[in-house]
């Protein structure tokens, strides 16, 4: 199927060729449809699926340019919404709809100037627009088509109440289209009273990782995560790498081991100031970093092409963050790896996600690793072992074999129940 097949205007489909779409994606084939149809969707889908220009495409496809604001999309962070601006921005290259950001951390001068020249369709993030609103600096009255993305996010953030605030600034005859990642009751309690009649589109299911991307688990102690990350990366010249770990506080901290042993890399977390991340993203897209280290909180903004390797140096809380986090790779049909660091106190989180995604990663040991005599790993019981290379007794492999042999110790965590 081509996108010609859509009936979207010749305009927009001239800016998709632009773009280096041939084929639209699950998303795009199913939602786009019915969005021009002006029905209210309620899409399930991840992120790395094509679904910003699900929404966008059509969403330009119904509004006219210059008769004012008719189109809002509301989006957690503000690298989502330079990220969804930046896509709005090509797909209107040759309509001519005028697209404008709206997000916190930076200042409003530069945004209050584009508002009041006019735009079509404004990107925002709840809490500057809700400002932005209160200054009287933006008119939400002609609003036909509403858009909620990351849903699950914005929930997870705590900006329900501003979301529902937002709403009631809208015309109550209009589209509404939300876009999550998991469908949950609180998602969609979000509009629902608002919805009329949706069409549910789900692609994928609510946490199936992406297609194509290669997972492994590396059980290390919490004491040995940076030595094994900082081997990885010299040992196996592992190019464009994202790591992620749990907090702030340990992103500058391994940001701080890797500027230690020489390893090119920049940091991007919820503590830093939007100049800040904005460098970090632009040095890590133009190939002078090898490293990003981020947290979850700005996980969904990265959206850089070619990622080799997600590494999670902590396990992510929760199975929606894993499946977040690794669609960061292998994006748009490309592969990818995720290798995840398993120390002994997440074999409970790891359980977690594993069941959630109904499938065992296989887990096994970084060869050419010199793990320490009193390591501290998950057994494959889940129970805690204190025996140097014991990981896997009773599993597929023993360690102590698997060394003498000097071979890959190969296991499935779990494997025996
Ligand atoms: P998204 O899920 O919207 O974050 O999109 C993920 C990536 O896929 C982005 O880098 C898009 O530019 C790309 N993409 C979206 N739609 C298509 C398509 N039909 N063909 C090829 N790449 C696409």
């Amino acid at each position: 199927m081509s996108f010609t097949t859509l009936a979207l205007r010749p305009r927009l489909l001239d800016a998709v060729s632009e773009m280096g779409y041939t084929r639209p994606t699950q998303i795009q084939r199913e939602a786009i449809p019915y969005i021009l149809d002006g029905r209210d969707v309620v899409g399930c889908a991840q992120t790395g699926t094509g679904k910003t220009a699900a929404f966008i495409l059509p969403t330009l496809h119904h509004i006219k340019p210059g008769s004012g604001l008719k189109a809002l999309v509301v989006t957690p962070t503000r690298e989502l919404a330079q990220q969804i601006g930046d896509v709005a921005r090509e797909a209107a290259r040759f309509s001519r709809h005028r697209v404008a950001e709206v997000y916190g951390g930076v200042g409003y001068e530069p945004q209050l100037k584009k508002l009041r020249r006019g735009v079509d369709i404004v990107i925002a993030t709840p809490g500057r627009l809700l400002d932005i609103h209160e200054r009287g600096e933006i008119d939400l009255s002609g609003v036909e088509v509403l858009v909620l993305d990351e849903a699950d996010r914005m929930l997870d953030m705590g900006f329900l109440p501003d979301v529902r605030r937002i709403i009631r600034l809208l015309p109550e005859r209009r589209q509404n289209l939300l876009f999550s990642a998991t469908m949950s009751s609180g998602v969609l309690s979000v509009v629902r009273s608002t919805l009329n009649d949706p069409v549910h589109i789900e692609t994928t299911p609510s946490v199936q990782p992406v297609d194509g991307v290669e997972q492994v688990v590396y059980p290390v102690s919490s004491r040995q995560k940076s030595d094994l990350l900082v081997n990885l990366l010299e040992e196996q010249h592992l190019e464009r790498v994202l790591v992620f770990t749990r907090t702030k506080h340990r992103a500058d901290r391994v940001f701080r081991v890797l500027s230690r042993a020489g390893i090119s890399s920049s940091s991007i977390h919820g503590g830093r100031t939007q100049a800040q991340r904005q460098k970090a993203l632009d040095s890590f897209k133009a190939g002078h970093t090898r490293v990003l280290v981020a947290t979850d909180v700005v996980a969904r903004g990265i959206d850089v092409y070619d990622i080799s390797h997600v590494i999670n140096y902590d396990v992510p809380n929760t199975p929606e963050d894993y499946v977040h986090r690794i669609g960061r790779t292998a994006r748009a049909g490309a592969t990818g790896s995720a290798i995840t660091f398993l120390a002994a106190e997440e074999t409970v989180a790891l359980h977690d996600i594993e069941r959630r995604l109904g499938q065992r990663i296989e887990c096994r040991d970084h060869d050419g690793f010199d793990y320490s005599a009193d390591r501290i790993v998950p057994m494959a019981d889940r129970n805690v072992s204190t025996k140097p290379r014991a990981l896997y007794s009773g599993g597929v492999m023993r360690g102590r074999a698997r060394s003498r042999r000097g071979r890959s110790g190969r296991g499935t965590i779990g494997a025996r129940k």
